[in-house]
């Protein structure tokens, strides 16, 4: 099992510490966990992965970070593709291949996220599949170090998680192409964490709002162990 916190624009190095501090005090088991703070908090320290960077070593990208940056602190895993870097910031399929394979070939762990927007959803699960296809060109699906997270557009963030059923629907699609973990995130809370982790083809979580909170994520990593 994977859980992981994308914490977005939220703490400081300060409390990303005293979280990782918290933490640490729990036994993990077999549960891989990953925490995603802001880059002006990333820490050395083998939990911590970034939520972005630019596909450069260094160079001119004002308001970015390359390699030089993430290597200060020896981290070895990134999030790529993740809606709002999508739709909010606009970055582009051929610009999210392009960092996928910057860091692949960097050797990352990458936390490769997709998802569909609301009225893709509407139209039924072979439009869904067909979009989620489309977040995939370009992505090597072989590589040993990716992990998908699909994380639909409207759950994100709403408090409105996917239904189980839709979950296992859509992992049970995904799975026909992706023989890599798959996590699934949207608005996933300690209430609803034990019946997705308990999802066929679902294998770990990916956690922004309630991963904010250090003692609910413990929880959450908790209820993972016992699965
Ligand atoms: C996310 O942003 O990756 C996410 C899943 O957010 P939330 O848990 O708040 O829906």
């Amino acid at each position: 099992m994977i859980v992981a916190a994308n914490f977005k624009t939220n703490k400081t190095r300060k409390e990303t510490v005293e979280y990782l501090k918290e933490l640490e005090k729990i036994d993990f088991g077999n549960v891989k966990v990953a925490v995603f703070p802001p880059q002006s908090a990333l820490i050395e320290d083998e939990l911590i992965g970034a939520q972005n960077a630019y596909p450069t070593m260094s160079g001119a990208y004002t308001g970015e970070i390359g390699l030089e940056q993430l290597n200060e602190f020896n981290i070895k895993r990134i999030l790529i593709g993740h809606s709002e870097r999508r739709h909010i910031l606009g970055e582009s399929q051929e610009f999210i291949a392009k960092k996928f394979d910057f860091f692949k070939n960097n050797n990352f762990e990458i936390f490769y996220c997709i998802g569909e927007p609301l009225e893709i959803r509407k139209k039924g699960i072979e439009a869904v599949v067909e979009y989620l296809k489309g977040q995939l060109i370009g992505i090597d699906l072989e590589y040993e170090k990716l992990i998908v997270a699909y994380e639909p557009v409207w759950a994100i963030g709403t408090g409105v998680s996917a239904k189980l059923e839709q979950i296992q629907e859509t992992h049970k699609e995904i799975r026909k192409f992706i023989k890599r973990p798959i996590l699934y995130g949207g608005s996933v809370k300690l209430s609803n964490i034990e019946d997705i982790l308990k999802i066929e083809n679902v294998d770990g979580v990916l956690v922004g709002s309630a991963s904010l909170d250090v003692e609910v994520f413990k929880e959450m990593i908790k209820k993972a162990k016992e699965i």
